[in-house]
């Protein structure tokens, strides 16, 4: 799937040292190519212990070498399992201390006890053995001074210490005294305190952050423009989406909003345009966000956002209805993740549509309970959908799937309001949802093994892929 999902261009893009977000992803070969920097990606086999499992070998001009085992794990996130054989787990959230040394696993834990005593924070440790040498990682939340440096690299055995700064915005606080953990911890809390689903994403995340309430509502204000300009732009502009289909939300929107032969779908008619540009903006590698994943990037900005443009709310509305959805998603998620890899289709748009379902339910003036109905509800309808991406594409049916998944937020919400009641309260939607996923054969979770994939053309569909991505 490295191609296709075009992990490629990220592993170039980072060996340049940008960022993720950064717009040169798209230019990423072309940019190592003018650095003269030599990349090759090596098609072989070994046996991978997660899915998505990769192995980058990293050389540098002073002939130093690294090895690191990653795993993408879905909404953008990424796992790195080992360095140069040693065991870590580092997922960008603190700045890591990296050191090598000589010495058995007890010489390696001593050295660890000097480290832990030298710094106030502590947000993990490890320590990995092999061979008579040891790899330990220390994990805080801010960066280390040279003179910390020095002053580790000064310890017995020690041959080596290097920072790794974080890559996620927010960094890891294993300290934090979360507000809630379960939906109906959420809404009990909601009744007992009088309080919005909006209010209570607020506080949870300036918990789990650190961050002032200011500083949580700016950011969420940003993740709004972001998500308005990757639909804006897509639809707007002529853009290049690099496989097996050309973009339609711009025709679709204007055909839907012009076209007296269309069936009018209300809000719909904006909703379904924006999942879907958001989507196309995503496959020609334009900054999406990866709400809860990048195949299910356009749920959100079509069914919330779109749905607020077309009613007119204001940027604090919208603001409010991504703090539901984004609250409905960590409840829902409490001992899971969003990966199709792991659980398949449903976790991404579908599960997304879940929670764009609950933030509509807000604006609309209904209560917590009701947006965790129509959450459940939405879950009720995708449970069980497959992840066949054609030609390891995120295109077909990703693209359609996130149109439907934002109607669907739409008709839940509705349903919800209107009287339905969905009976199954969300945290048990939402384990079936990841139990569900679990009984999914791999062939239907994100291997093109199956679904879609294995049809005649989807296979003539992949071959031709191949051969464009051979050749660029
Ligand atoms: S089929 Fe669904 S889960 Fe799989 S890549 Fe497409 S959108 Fe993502």
């Amino acid at each position: 799937m490295y191609k296709g999902q075009r992990s490629d261009m990220g592993y170039v893009n980072g060996l340049m040292g940008n960022r993720p977000e950064d717009p040169k992803l798209r230019d990423a070969f072309k940019l190592a190519k003018e650095a003269n920097l030599p990349i090759e990606f090596i098609i072989s086999d070994f046996v991978p212990t997660v899915p998505n499992l990769s192995r980058v070998t990293v050389y540098s001009n002073a002939n130093e070498k690294v090895e690191i085992y990653t795993d993408s794990t879905g909404g953008g996130t990424v796992k790195l399992l080992k360095i140069d054989g040693f065991d870590v787990e580092i997922v960008g959230d603190c700045y890591e201390l990296i050191v090598r040394m000589d010495g058995d696993e007890a010489a390696g834990q001593a050295v660890l006890s000097q480290i832990t005593a030298m710094f106030a924070d502590n947000e993990g440790m490890s320590v990995s053995h092999k061979d008579g040498k040891c790899l330990l990682n220390f994990k805080q939340r801010v960066d280390y001074t040279a003179e910390q440096l020095d002053a580790v690299s000064q310890f017995d055995g020690v041959t080596d210490a290097k920072v790794m700064k974080p890559i996620l915005a927010v960094a890891s606080n294993r300290n934090a005294k979360l507000p809630f953990h379960s939906a109906a911890e959420m809404l009990a809390k909601a009744t007992a305190e009088n309080k919005t689903l909006w209010e209570l994403g607020v506080e949870y995340e300036c918990a789990r952050s650190g961050w002032s309430e200011r500083e949580v509502l700016d950011y969420m204000k940003h993740v709004v423009e972001t998500m308005e300009h990757s639909s804006t732009e897509a639809l707007e502009g002529d853009i290049d989406m690099q496989g097996i289909i050309e973009p339609t939300a711009g025709k679709i929107e204007s055909y839907v909003k012009s076209n007296p032969k269309a069936l009018d779908m209300g809000v719909m008619n904006t909703a379904v345009p924006w999942a879907m540009a958001t989507m196309e903006y995503s496959s020609a590698m334009g900054v999406v966000l990866c709400a809860p994943t990048g195949g299910s990037a356009g749920v959100f900005p079509g069914s919330v956002l779109g749905t607020a443009t077309a009613l007119g709310l204001s940027m604090e509305e919208k603001v409010r209805m991504m703090f539901v959805t984004s609250i409905v998603g960590i409840v829902m998620s409490k001992d899971c993740n969003y990966s199709a890899e792991l659980y398949g289709c449903q976790v991404e748009p579908g599960a997304a549509s879940a929670m764009a379902a609950a933030a509509l339910v807000y604006h609309m003036g209904g209560t917590p309970k009701q947006s965790a109905a129509a959450a459940s509800t939405a879950l009720g309808n995708i449970l069980g959908t497959i992840c066949d991406p054609v030609a390891g594409l995120v295109q077909v049916p990703c693209i359609a799937r996130n149109a439907l998944s934002a109607a669907n937020a739409v008709v839940c919400a509705n349903l919800v309001m209107g009287g339905y009641d969905p009976l199954i309260p969300l945290d048990e939607a939402a384990e079936t949802l990841f139990r569900v996923g679990k009984q999914l054969p791999s062939e239907l979770r994100c291997t093109c093994n199956g679904g879609l994939c294995t049809t005649p053309c989807g296979q003539r569909l992949a071959r031709e892929q191949e051969a464009r991505d051979n050749a660029r």
